[in-house]
């Protein structure tokens, strides 16, 4: 059922939230009795006072973690039970959609439209795709010496941990926490500062859904406890999504601890390319605006860069000014809204700080400002500037509605334009000419490269997700996530 902005508002207006940490099976406060306040930035209301977790909690929900699996309560489970318990999981997270996605609007902004369409099924979807895995995913037998039986094994590294941002704080948390317990892992995971609330309501459902105590943990907090985590001498494995600044020193942290495995999902600059051989450019241009403003430009494949060729760039350009007009900010508890409030205060400021810096840069060629102030809200307008390629605005990951347009004059320069960036999360290129795209494709350094579309197949989970260069490592999605969180073992048998 579709509910009315009247409807939503009148759900927002009695919900009430848990800001407990999930620790062991069981909702506990921060054993400082710490908190911090959640406040939406649709208004500034504050949501709930949410455990700020600390040293202690994070060795609580480690402990927890490492006794659940060296008890084998989950591990030791038959693989169709196992399966069984996520996709109970999974089936609660559909029934409660409505409740989730509206904790995922009033926690960051998103649109409900967007919350109910795509970020809670996702989720749901996401578990279902792991669940189904467990007992297809099968090991090998070696052809080795007749005297020998040779076996490799799949088996769970152990105690992972999973943190994670506040843009899709559901869904990234998803991709790390499936395959992970897919596997027969442990997982604490660390939300957000930003977003921890779906996190704790999905901990409760897990448990409803039957996964043992201690199999799956929620410590909110800031920074940390995701550096406690990342540091922890029982933690096997540290799954990351978010910026590069932060994923530099998890990795640090886990050099300089046990040498933990890393995992590292971070930013993007990512080029949206428009040769002249494409003759739909309206479309084109549509999708560049798609690319840029759903969720608010807060996406790590935002398609931040569009590189036009100078034959067709007016008339892309007159499009996309065009297309804009379809995100104009309004309040993301209305379903027809496309783009709601920026997360949070730093971040709206962050964002109008490039805004500045683009305006000294570049030519503005629609937006730049902020909206509805009057409302308590963050929203930024569409912006759209005119730069050279080495503009800061045109370099830097901002993670807002910003998006720069830079000409080019031929397909080399283009792909090296593209490619000239410390970053290769996801690219496109648009032509007519399928040979064309495909070559372009080819040479460009990115996990992801869509031809004449953006974003296309995102909600496939067959498509490993993840980037080259400083974009991260290892891939989210797809059955080689279940790599990452799993041991080979080669058992070598001597017949007598
Ligand atoms: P962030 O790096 O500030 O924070 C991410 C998480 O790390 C949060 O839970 C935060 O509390 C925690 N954290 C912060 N400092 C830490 C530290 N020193 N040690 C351990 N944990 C720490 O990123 P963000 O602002 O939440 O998210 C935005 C960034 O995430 C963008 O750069 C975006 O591109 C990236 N992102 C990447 C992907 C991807 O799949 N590649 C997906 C979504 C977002």
């Amino acid at each position: 059922m579709q509910r009315t902005f009247i409807e939503w508002q009148a759900k927002a207006a009695t919900l009430t939230v848990d800001g407990r940490a999930f620790i062991d099976g069981a909702l506990r406060d921060a054993q400082s009795g710490r908190t911090f306040s959640c406040a939406s930035p649709i208004d500034g209301r504050i949501l709930a006072e949410v455990a700020d977790c600390g040293a202690a909690d994070v060795d609580a929900a480690v402990a927890a973690a490492r006794r659940a699996f060296e008890a084998r309560t989950w591990c030791g489970m038959s693989p169709r039970a196992r399966k069984a318990i996520l996709l109970r999981w999974a089936a609660l997270i559909r029934e409660r959609r409505d409740e989730l996605a509206l904790l995922e609007t009033l926690d960051v902004g998103k649109p409900i439209s967007d919350t109910t369409a795509i970020d809670v099924p996702a989720t749901a979807h996401c578990i279902e795709w792991y669940a189904e895995a467990i007992d297809k995913v099968v090991g090998e037998v070696v052809p080795a010496d007749p005297h020998l039986v040779g076996l490799v094994t799949r088996e769970p590294v152990g105690v992972v941990a999973a943190v994670v941002p506040w843009n899709f704080p559901l869904l990234m948390a998803a991709w790390k926490f499936a395959p992970a317990l897919a596997v027969g892992n442990s997982v604490v995971l660390k939300p957000s500062e930003k977003s921890p609330m779906t996190a704790i309501r999905v901990a409760e459902l897990a448990r409803e859904a039957g996964l043992p105590s201690g199999v799956f943990n929620v410590v909110p907090g800031g920074a940390e406890p995701g550096r406690l985590l990342a540091q922890h001498a029982d933690v096997d494995c540290i799954a990351f999504t978010g910026s590069t600044h932060t994923g530099r020193q998890i990795m640090t942290h886990a050099a300089q601890s046990n040498l933990k495995r890393a995992w590292l999902e971070l930013g993007g600059k990512s080029p949206n390319i428009v040769l002249p051989c494409c003759a739909d450019l309206e479309r084109a241009a549509r999708t560049a605006a798609e690319a840029i403003f759903f969720n608010m430009g807060e996406v790590c494949t935002a398609g931040s860069r569009l590189l036009v060729h100078r034959d067709v760039k007016d008339e892309v350009v007159a499009n996309l000014i065009a297309a804009a007009r379809a995100f104009a900010p309004g309040h993301p508890l209305d379903p027809a809204v496309r783009m709601g409030p920026i997360v949070d205060r730093a971040q709206f400021e962050r964002v109008m700080g490039f805004i500045d810096t683009g305006r000294r840069e570049g030519r503005v060629l629609t937006g730049g400002s902020r909206v509805r102030e009057e409302t308590g809200g963050f929203y930024i307008e569409p912006t759209v500037f005119e730069v050279n390629a080495d503009a800061t605005v045109a370099r830097d990951e901002i993670f807002g509605p910003v998006l720069s347009v830079i000409e080019f004059g031929d397909i080399d320069e283009a792909v090296s334009l593209a490619n000239d960036t410390e970053y290769g999360l996801a690219a496109a290129v648009w032509s007519d000419d399928l040979t064309t795209a495909h070559r372009v494709a080819a040479r460009l350094r990115a996990g992801t490269v869509w031809v004449n579309g953006y974003g296309d197949g995102s909600d496939d989970m067959n498509f490993p997700f993840g980037g080259y260069k400083q974009s991260g490592n290892g891939r989210d999605k797809s059955l080689h996530a279940l790599e990452k969180y799993s041991e080979l073992k080669s058992t070598v048998i001597r017949l007598c």
